[in-house]
């Protein structure tokens, strides 16, 4: 291939019989939303970047820490440093990566009202695979809403622990994740917090990730797993559950088409972020957009507050948090806020409550 050809970065990958330069034109037209930039999101869109897919979205509501590093791999000290944004410091990774194709970032949570505007009515138009990469049975559950009720198909990871797993939904064709498993009570059971996570599992489930969703992507869903695939890489045990048939009439989701999850009229205000010592907080129903700048002078009266990556930031001299320090606030201009250094939800409200809004 001639180096000049703009096809040539990706000569390694059109020689595969597979994909060839028609299949890499494709790639570059596709649209991969992510949701979750954290462990298998980390990976999942390095390698969707890297192979060319032409749009990335690129879906997350927390910040970098230094915890995250040893395993979520877009991300620098200087990142976790700064507390930036992980939507936003992985499209500056990506863009870093490959200037070619388009990634937006978006920094949000998301929830059931605003799902579908995120995910389908983005600014780069509707996608053609959704990527899940989240940490909680909510946000997991609400993207199989999603898929099933817009056919738009789905590849859902998760890691914990040393073991991962991977299924690939493509409606109305297969199993949906809620045919497979049970809704279970948000928060309960194992998290990364309470029982870690090892690396390689999370970048073994990203690498699941981004080559099923470039298989659907360049029109192979006859390749896709069909499967729900599981492994712990400490024991080296693998499991394959054939899911072909596993499709449930009676599935609430994609059986009786009631899509719970995204018709959920009020999802809760308070949410403890996986892991983090932190609350979020999210503004009541009709709340309009913040005034960032008006708010940021407010807050100077009680820390340092600087307005930086789309956010505001600081902490608060007289509120103690539970670590030692003060309590730390990021406030976003969709209103939500991080309440750092607070487990107690009745504690963040009061403070959001004090310094934000009532
Ligand atoms: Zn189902």
């Amino acid at each position: 291939m001639d180096p000049t050809n703009p096809l040539y970065r990706y000569h390694r990958q059109t020689l595969l019989a597979g994909i060839g330069e028609d299949g890499q034109r494709r790639l570059g037209v596709s649209h991969a939303v992510v949701v979750g930039m954290g462990a298998l999101g980390c990976p999942g869109a390095d390698l969707l970047a890297r192979a060319g897919v032409g749009r990335l979205t690129l879906v997350d509501r927390d910040l970098v820490e230094t915890t995250n590093l040893q395993r979520q791999s877009l991300y620098s000290e200087d990142d976790a440093r700064g507390g930036r944004p992980k939507a936003e410091a992985a499209r500056r990774r990506l863009a870093s990566v490959n200037s070619s194709i388009s990634i937006e970032a978006v920094i949000a949570d998301l929830e059931p009202r605003t799902a579908e505007a995120v995910v389908l009515d983005g600014p780069l138009g509707r996608p053609d695979v959704l990527i899940d990469g989240t940490d909680n049975y909510g946000t997991r559950f609400l993207i199989n809403d999603l898929s099933v009720k817009h056919a738009i198909p789905l590849v859902y990871g998760g890691a914990i622990a040393t073991r991962g797993v991977s299924m690939t939904i493509r409606p109305p064709e297969t199993a949906c994740l809620r045919c497979v498993f049970d809704a279970p009570k948000d928060g309960a059971g194992e998290t990364c917090d309470t029982v870690g996570v090892l690396g390689p599992v999370a970048a073994m489930i990203g690498a699941y990730l981004a080559s099923e969703a470039m298989k659907i992507l360049l029109g192979r869903e006859d390749l896709t797993s069909g499967s729900l695939l599981s492994f712990d890489l400490w024991t080296m045990e693998r499991t394959r559950l054939d899911v072909r048939d596993a499709r449930d009439p009676d599935c609430v989701c994609c059986g009786r088409r009631v899509f719970e999850h995204l018709d959920a009229s009020r999802s809760a205000r308070t949410v403890s972020m996986c892991g983090q010592g932190s609350m979020q907080i999210r503004p009541p129903e009709g709340a309009g957009a913040l005034d960032l700048e008006a708010l940021a002078r407010g807050l100077q009266n009680h820390g340092r507050f600087l307005i930086e990556q789309s956010c505001v930031r600081g902490s608060l001299d007289a509120e103690r948090s539970e670590d030692g320090g003060c309590v730390r606030l990021t406030v976003f201009a969709d209103g939500r806020v991080i309440v750092g250094g607070v487990t107690d939800p009745q504690r963040a409200r009061g403070v959001y409550a004090r310094y934000v809004g009532g």
